[in-house]
């Protein structure tokens, strides 16, 4: 555990509102106290369902309700991953509106981004962080083109944080087809994009239809091996897998035996995988403890599982400077060892 935690690493599967710890939800329950909320899905534990994490997100969504809070939050959660040794990190977020206090989607890129450059310039370059807006599928189509067309904007006017987009959301939504044309715009503007594929059960036909466009790396893909055609055509493809193995165990869709995940397969096929968090907070984890699951899952070597931690620049959504940047970091890195 101790060398998980001294490694560098890089977070590349990051939900902004789902990273908060229980030290900030603390702090905003506490200034809150007029919403009087249930704290119940977070009580549940280990019992929780995939569902009792949406309305986890409800409750934090409530209480990130300002451009303030969203400023704080951003660089409450970049110096918590940066205290676990993460060197570079992308965040995601789904930008919001909400008319009492006046935030609007705009207003919202802002405050992220702005939270992003004063965290970097505050503390010495200790950490690159980039941000992905995300499109939830749970929402309508106007209210994702309005997110890509806001995703372009800022991949020119803050070329150096917006690189690409996520698409999450309740996978349990069953047309998701009308994103299509969303997730095509991205590619023929530039954007890069992490797609949440095949996090549940039954979902082949929307997967192939993903897959076509194709993402450039898939978030989860817990049921992937479950058709031919489309384990093949990923094994082909090389897109890496953003794994997130506490994640999938507290939302159950993986088993709890951490050696029957899914990314156990993958990797030994060799096929590209990132060791990622998903939502830190929500699910009481860290980028440390995910490579400590995955080292003694797979019996890595402290040597193996620094390669595997080096081997997540490769897929970030940066440009090469960046990737010879952080790659001089793990050569420091290992020198540190002998
Ligand atoms: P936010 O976008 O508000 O910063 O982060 C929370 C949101 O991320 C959730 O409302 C949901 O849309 C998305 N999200 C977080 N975790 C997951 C996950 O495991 N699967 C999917 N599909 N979406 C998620």
């Amino acid at each position: 555990q101790e060398f998980c935690q001294q490694i560098p690493k890089v977070e590349l599967h990051a939900h902004l509102n789902g990273s908060l710890s229980n030290k900030t939800i603390k702090k905003l329950l506490d200034r809150r106290r007029d919403l009087k909320i249930s704290t119940a899905a977070f009580e549940k534990g280990e019992q929780r369902t995939m569902g009792d994490c949406f309305e986890m997100f409800k409750v934090i969504h409530s209480l990130v309700d300002s451009t303030e809070v969203i400023y704080e939050v951003t660089k409450d959660v970049i110096e918590e991953f940066s205290a676990d040794g993460v060197k570079y990190l992308e965040l995601r977020s789904t930008p919001k509106g909400l008319v009492e206090s006046g935030m609007d989607k705009r207003r919202y890129m802002d405050a992220v981004v702005g939270a992003i450059r004063d965290y970097k310039h505050d503390n010495d370059d200790v950490i690159d962080v980039k941000f992905l807006p995300s499109i939830d599928r749970g929402r309508s189509i106007k209210d994702a083109q309005e997110n890509l067309k806001l995703a372009e904007e800022y991949s020119i006017s803050c070329e150096d944080i917006v690189t690409g987009i996520d698409f999450s959301g309740n996978p349990y939504t069953t047309d998701a087809a009308k994103f299509m044309p969303v997730l095509q715009g991205a590619q023929r503007v530039g954007l890069k994009s992490a797609v949440h594929l095949s996090e549940v059960k039954d979902r082949s036909d929307e997967t192939r239809m993903f897959l076509s466009v194709p993402p450039d790396r898939i978030g989860h893909g817990t049921f992937l091996t479950d058709e031919e055609d489309v384990k093949s055509s990923v094994l082909e493809s090389r897109i890496p897998i953003e794994v997130c193995v506490s994640s999938n165990i507290a939302s159950n869709t993986s088993p709890p035996e951490h050696i029957k995940h899914h990314s156990v397969w993958w990797m030994g096929q060799e096929h590209p995988c990132v060791v990622c968090t998903d939502d830190k907070g929500v699910f009481s984890t860290g980028l440390s403890s995910e490579y400590f699951i995955i080292a003694n899952a797979l019996s890595l070597s402290e040597e193996q599982t620094l390669k595997l931690s080096e081997s997540a620049i490769d897929f970030i959504f940066a440009d090469e400077n960046m990737k010879a940047k952080l790659k001089q970091i793990w050569k420091e890195s290992k020198k540190d060892e002998v």
